[in-house]
């Protein structure tokens, strides 16, 4: 019996469940990959970030025969049904929204053809179906650490069937790519073996530094294994294996509460006055706020397709609550360029940064000048992604309110502001104070 296997963001064969799964149960396999202009669409990945998957699957091809397709998936199966008549499809487990809803389609498809279809639990740590329901990050953490399962999925080995279908060289002209350097798939298990997890506390809020794993696209693709990873850390950096749990925590929001893909989680604040004002969006998504840690922001996400943590905090709190702007527009911008954007973990740090999400804190305010001067203390941050302010002295970028800059005029006063965006969320002035 012929399996088909569908890859999706679990692009590789070592410590793979789902296709371990497919692999015990069928000798022979075809193993397809297909490009979907829906999903590259949706997600405008064109260019430099189609150009990463592209690599992912080269990389991936080296090791095994990889078909590959270009077109919707349902119809790219009803093809490959009608010709090579599978009697299996195996992908893994998905519970992204839109992901749901693919999966659902794939289904449906195999039954028309009488092709069974197996879904796999990949891609997660533990499956956060298994997690008592919390809405609270602590809480789920407590649970989540007690059934981390680490158990590996190994591949048995498969005959691929010779077919006349194409593989990537063929299907890469249909492409439109750009060349991109930041990140690279074959640098995923160099990155894990040599990143410093015994450091990672004492750098991780410091955009200057290489101080965090930079795996976010390695993990986004499933090129390393979580099970991998989580090893690599364990005894190391408890802090870092918190981390890998709030990907998964988002997860457990989003299937508890499937409404907050659109909708904010705290139902008190789904009323918010959001001011939307085209100056102020086109000033952030231009880099031009006048506030320097914000502009470099903006600059490393356009060119890296990458940011740091910290400065995604900083800047999801400035276009919410500086700006009051509405959290789907920086969840839309983010998604426009992030390698690593993941929709479920987006939404869910987007809707904590604007504090309308699953935090139990009120308010949570960024202070662009005083986490300017805390996590990037000789502006080495700012002056990489802003060159042309390498002359000015730090202690004036850091706070561009008392100190005119050769530069973009001030957005608006981030000090007026806040009292305006307190009293949007329903505080008063003196409520909450700044945040770190
Ligand atoms: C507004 C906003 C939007 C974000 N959007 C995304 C997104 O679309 N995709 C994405 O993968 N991460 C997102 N993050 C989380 C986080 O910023 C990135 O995962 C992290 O910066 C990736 O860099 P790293 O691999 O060096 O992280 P490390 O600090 O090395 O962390 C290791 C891994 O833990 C996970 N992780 C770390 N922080 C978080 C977090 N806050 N939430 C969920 N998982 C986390 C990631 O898988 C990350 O690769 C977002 C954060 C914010 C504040």
């Amino acid at each position: 019996m012929r399996a088909l296997y569908l890859f999706k963001r679990d692009l590789r064969l070592e410590d793979n469940r789902a296709l371990a799964y497919a692999s015990e149960r069928h000798r022979e396999i075809l193993p397809l990959f297909v490009f979907d202009p829906e999903i590259i669409e949706s997600l405008k990945a064109e260019g430099e970030r189609l150009y990463y998957v592209v690599r992912a699957v080269e990389r991936l091809s080296k090791r095994i025969k990889l078909y590959c397709a270009y077109g919707k998936t349902h119809e790219v199966l009803r093809d490959v049904f009608r010709v090579y008549k599978p009697s299996h499809l195996y992908t893994a487990v998905s519970y992204s929204w839109d992901g749901v809803e693919r999966n659902k389609s794939i289904k449906k498809v195999c039954e028309e053809f009488g092709v069974e279809y197996v879904e796999v639990f990949e891609n997660f740590l533990v499956d956060p179906r298994e997690v008592p329901q919390r809405k609270v990050y602590t809480p789920f953490y407590k649970e989540w650490i007690k059934r981390v399962d680490l158990g590996e999925g190994k591949v048995k080995e498969f005959q691929v069937p010779e077919l006349s279908l194409p593989q990537i060289e063929q299907i890469k002209p249909m492409l439109k790519l750009s060349d991109y350097r930041h990140f690279d798939p074959d640098q995923c298990e160099k990155r894990l073996e040599s990143f410093s997890f015994e450091s990672y506390e004492d750098t991780r809020n410091y955009p200057a530094m290489d101080g965090t794993s930079k795996l976010s696209p390695c993990i986004r693709f499933g090129i390393l294994s979580l099970r991998k990873i989580f090893k690599k850390a364990q005894g190391k950096s408890e802090q870092f294996i918190k981390e890998l749990a709030w990907r998964e925590f988002w997860y457990h929001i989003a299937l508890n509460f499937p409404e907050t893909k659109n909708v904010e989680f705290q139902e008190k604040r789904r009323n918010i006055a959001w001011e939307n004002r085209e100056e102020y969006i086109e000033a952030f998504l231009e880099g031009k706020t006048g506030y320097p840690i914000v502009d470099a922001g903006i600059r490393q996400l356009k060119t890296e397709k990458w940011l740091h943590n910290r400065v995604r905090m900083i800047l999801a709190s400035f276009l919410t609550k500086v700006l009051l702007v509405d959290w789907r527009i920086g969840e839309e911008f983010f998604k426009e360029h992030l390698l690593d954007y993941d929709q479920v973990v987006n939404v869910g740090n987007w809707q904590w940064s604007a504090s309308v999400g699953a935090d139990p804190k009120p308010f949570r305010l960024f202070n662009p000048i005083l986490q300017a001067q805390r996590y990037d203390p000789e502006c080495k941050y700012i002056k990489k992604y802003l060159p042309g302010l390498a002359q000015v002295p730090c202690h004036m970028l850091h706070n561009p309110i008392s100190h005119a800059l050769p530069y973009h005029k001030l957005v608006v006063n981030y000090y007026e502001r806040v009292n305006l965006s307190k009293r949007a969320y329903g505080l008063t002035q003196n409520q909450i104070g700044d945040d770190f």
